[in-house]
């Protein structure tokens, strides 16, 4: 028995899973909560049984600590799972991070250093990270990074039109992110087809809180929507994606500092500033019942998806897939429909009926004879953490 810890760390929270990494099955999965604050919460699952759970973890290493007494409360203490190595999912890699790497002092100081351009994941992934090889010291820890899958983009796309100095001095490029995400579903979406992925061009949408597209050509990606942060592109949750830089110069200049800033593009933008709640289905819920702000919410969602797709499509010089996946992706099928809507002559139709139907799983929801395939392939990035680890390691 094999077992992959894959740890996903926030700044005030951690989730874990483990995984059988040849099967992708869960033993078991939980997530501790509000890390820091005098009171947090634990949710564990295992062997069928879930507990939810008030428990105080000060810092990281404290959250681990209140893991592993759930896992002794369950039946088997942590030390007879099996754990073979802990991957951890690690926001940021930069340039240098290209795949999945084994921890060292120097790694870890290195993930922490890329903390400059992603100041809210990779401090506290670090953290995790500190605190996880204190508590499992003789498994080889693997960081595996949203980045790492991005960084076969060709110059061209991943350049901003900036002075290269500065560009230089400050790591100003585009990164990308989502990239656990869209290597898993682009892979998923070939073997569901049968087809080898070198064969294919594929758009892939990444449609949860956070968003991005993705044109990925023979399994290797050339853009992505997502550039220096997981700011660019998309309308997400709360966060605005793309907005003209001159916008900031002017707010800037009306008195917003850079947190203000920060706290309105992450936070306050996106659905929530436009309708109100950043839950989709909850705007979807508003729009129905006539709020025009949620209608104009998801008309401005839906115009700047597809002008990636078009986007996309002429990146790849055509497409033989395109992919919804992720919470909207994989559930909203109006949202489906309303993307790729009037595209017939681009040899995209989607099926009504197949888009619309309850099966989960992936599933093809385009019409028969539709030149490009449609699918939705559910996103699986624990369990391609895990796989990463494992190939790395043998
Ligand atoms: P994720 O970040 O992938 O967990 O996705 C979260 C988003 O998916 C939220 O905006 C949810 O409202 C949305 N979502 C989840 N389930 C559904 C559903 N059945 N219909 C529409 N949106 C959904």
């Amino acid at each position: 028995m094999s077992r992959i810890l894959v740890i996903n760390a926030g700044s005030s929270s951690i989730k874990y899973q483990l995984i059988d990494p040849g099967t992708g099955e869960r033993d078991a999965s939980g997530l501790v909560e509000r890390i820091g604050e005098s009171a947090g919460r634990l949710l564990h699952r295992a062997a069928g049984a879930e507990e939810a759970v008030t428990v105080t973890a000060r810092d990281h290493s404290a959250a681990f600590a209140a893991m592993v007494e759930a896992f002794a409360r369950h039946g088997t203490p942590i030390a007879e799972l099996g754990i073979v190595a802990v991957g951890h999912r690690v926001v940021q890699g930069g340039s240098e991070f290209v795949r999945p790497t084994l921890i060292d002092d120097a790694v870890a100081e290195r993930i922490l250093r890329l903390g400059e351009l992603a100041p809210l994941h990779n401090p506290p992934q670090y953290d995790a990270i500190v605190a996880a090889r204190a508590l499992f010291p003789d498994v080889p820890h693997v960081a595996v990074f949203d980045t790492a899958f991005h960084q076969t983009m060709p110059e061209r796309a991943y350049t901003y039109a900036i002075d290269p100095a500065v560009a230089a001095e400050h790591g100003v490029r585009r990164y990308g992110f989502h990239g656990i995400s869209h290597q898993v579903v682009s892979r998923r979406a070939a073997e569901f087809l049968g087809r080898p992925i070198t064969d294919l061009r594929q758009v892939v949408l990444h449609l949860g809180n956070g968003a991005s597209a993705c044109a990925i050509d023979g399994g290797r990606s050339v853009d992505t929507s997502m550039g220096l942060t997981p700011l660019e592109g998309l309308v997400m949750g709360t966060r605005s994606g793309d907005i003209d830089p001159g916008a900031l110069l002017h707010l800037l200049r009306a008195g917003y500092d850079a947190d203000g800033l920060d706290r309105l593009l992450n936070g306050r933008s996106g659905l929530l500033g436009l309708a109100g709640s950043g839950d989709f289905r909850d705007v979807r819920d508003a729009a129905a019942a006539g709020d025009p702000a949620a209608e104009l919410a998801i008309g401005v969602a839906v115009h700047r998806l597809r002008r990636y797709l078009g986007a996309y499509l002429l990146v790849l010089g055509g497409a033989d897939a395109i992919v919804f996946t992720a919470g909207v992706g994989e559930n909203n099928a109006q949202l489906r429909a309303e993307v790729c809507a009037g595209l017939e002559w681009f040899g995209i139709r989607v099926d009504p009926e197949r888009n619309a139907s309850e099966e989960r799983g992936a599933r093809r929801i385009g019409a028969d004879g539709s030149r490009v395939e449609v699918l939705v392939i559910p996103t699986d990035e624990e369990a391609e953490i895990a796989r990463q680890v494992h190939e790395l390691l043998g």
